[in-house]
């Protein structure tokens, strides 16, 4: 805790927490062990709502798309964006299941590599400069230079490395966003070396190491980086060894299609660890090799492939949004309890 720190009180409690100058109130909130509903931590989806009772704070991102006029009438801020101006007290109905498993962390991030995944994904390799433990599935905030506000990217890798080397390893698999200010940084300006603060983990579509119903990852564009972290977290996890997965990935053109390899490396693939992809567009120009796989969405492909035996699944998903309302749809149609589902939405 810095000299400059605030105390954040929840209104009608006895609960309070320090938050230091410059950090976010949800930040400081789950940096305490604080079950502080969020999902985004970027402005997008407004889980983070609070209601300000006493004190003041500056909303960071004043245009956040979460941050309605009816929430400025009513004081309502979000707690991934604003920082107190003083001590304060918030009204917040918290919930057990955003407690944080590893308490989020500030570290040093150096860019060690990357490598070329698809024509427009890159993996980027972080080594850290203290520990950073993390659950399969979960993501990371990056302080990009020049960049406003904070980026969410998900590990592709898990925590528990082979050498002592990946234990202090973060990889993140980014898809190059035309016009876009953290991944152009990423793609077109940090050089090997460059250090970048980062901040996590955060997320709650992490692997359920307890459940042991086989698994379903479905994963479209970017969505790849936390479904391979959760594959690569059921091959390790000795608790989940008779587990099935099957990770799907869905493509708007063949160029597209990534993941199989990564699948690949796990022992037991093809078997214990299947992986299949449609593609939506096989018309389109960038099609150069003729597509012999699944033609269409991949929440389609699931599907078929699974009908009613999605209720028997344990379900990850990640990608673009109208991917994740697509899957919603389906899980729903086809009556799969919601406690089976796991995602936070990419924005
Ligand atoms: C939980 C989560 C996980 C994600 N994981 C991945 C991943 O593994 N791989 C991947 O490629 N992408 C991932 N994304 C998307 C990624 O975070 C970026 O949105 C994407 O790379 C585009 O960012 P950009 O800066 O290039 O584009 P921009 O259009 O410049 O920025 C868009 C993003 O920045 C936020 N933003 C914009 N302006 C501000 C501001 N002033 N202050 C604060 N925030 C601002 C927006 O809410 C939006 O998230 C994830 C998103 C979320 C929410």
């Amino acid at each position: 805790m810095s000299d400059t720190a605030h105390r954040i009180t929840l209104a009608g409690t006895d609960v309070s927490f320090h938050c230091d100058e410059h950090d976010t109130v949800l930040r400081s909130a789950l940096r305490s062990g604080i079950a502080f509903p969020y999902e985004c931590n970027v402005g997008a989806c407004g889980n983070c709502k609070f209601e300000l009772i006493d004190g003041a704070v500056d909303m960071k991102w004043s245009e956040a798309p979460a941050w309605t006029d009816k929430d400025r009438a009513r004081n309502r801020y979000l707690g991934c964006q604003c920082v107190p101006l003083g001590d304060c007290t918030i009204k917040l109905r918290t919930s057990p299941q955003y407690a944080p498993v590893h308490p989020p962390r500030r570290v040093m991030g150096t860019l060690a590599g990357r490598c070329s995944i698809t024509h427009d994904i890159e993996e980027f390799r972080f080594a850290l400069s203290a520990d950073m433990p993390f659950e399969p599935g979960q993501y990371a905030l990056l302080n990009l230079p020049g960049v406003s506000g904070v980026r969410a990217y998900s590990m592709s890798n898990i925590a528990t490395g082979d050498s002592a080397d990946d234990a202090r390893m973060l990889h993140f698999q980014v898809r190059r966003v035309p016009n876009g200010q953290g991944s152009g940084v990423l793609f077109g300006g940090l050089a090997t070396g460059a250090q970048v603060e980062i901040d996590g983990p955060y997320g709650m579509a992490y692997l359920r190491r307890n459940v042991t119903r086989d698994v379903l990852c479905v994963a479209g564009g970017s969505g790849l980086a936390p479904m391979v972290s959760i594959a690569r977290g059921v091959a390790v996890e000795p608790a989940l060894a008779g587990v099935k997965l099957h990770f799907l990935y869905g493509g708007r053109t063949p160029r597209d299609v990534c993941g199989r390899d990564m699948l690949a490396s796990l022992a037991g693939f093809d078997e214990r660890f299947r992986f299949e992809a449609a593609v939506s567009d096989v018309a389109h120009e960038d099609a150069r090799e003729p597509w012999t796989g699944h033609v269409g969405f991949v929440h389609e492909l699931a599907d078929t492939m699974f009908g009613d035996r999605l209720r028997d699944m344990e379900i990850y998903f990640a990608g673009p949004p109208a991917m994740g309302q697509a899957i919603q749809r389906t899980l729903l149609a086809r009556k799969v309890p919601f406690g089976q589902v796991h995602f936070d939405q990419f924005y």
